[in-house]
């Protein structure tokens, strides 16, 4: 980033919406697998600035993170669809008030597969995962 005049522009396809433009330097506040899938475009910035600032997330938003944390998240080191477990714990963690994970995933699953079945099973694991939150990823243990 530092080498980087305004004279040369960097042009990039952003990572959220695949648009080609010109990079103003605008970066995901998404815990990115790799950096350069932090490069966005200032739409997808301000969208995500919108996203956090939000109390509740809408359907549309649920599928436009769940895709960026599947595509762009992951690496050999961390799991996309953990990050996006992360992404949502650490909003009920703040007090943010979105539907519950078990409903979110069911939501994934049927835009997946419109005539697939989101089984009382899968909704009770979805509830004992997000149960283990807390615990999961905000306990200071020793
Ligand atoms: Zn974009």
């Amino acid at each position: 980033m530092g080498s980087q005049t305004k004279t040369e522009q960097e042009i990039i396809t952003c990572s959220r919406c695949h648009k080609q433009v010109a990079w103003n330097f605008a970066t995901s506040r998404r815990n990115v697998g790799y950096p350069e899938n932090g490069k966005i475009c200032d739409h997808c910035e301000n969208m995500e600035g919108f996203v956090d600032m939000s109390n509740c997330l809408s359907d549309d938003v649920i599928h436009w993170e769940y895709s960026f944390h599947q595509l762009c998240c992951g690496n050999k080191d961390q799991d996309g669809h953990e990050e996006f477990e992360k992404f949502l714990a650490f909003r009920k963690h703040i007090g943010k008030n979105d539907p519950p994970y078990w409903e979110i995933e069911r939501k994934i699953w049927l835009k997946m597969f419109p005539r697939g079945i989101f089984s009382l099973e899968m909704k009770q694991k979805y509830v004992e995962v997000e149960a283990s939150w807390e615990e999961k990823f905000f306990s200071k243990k020793k």
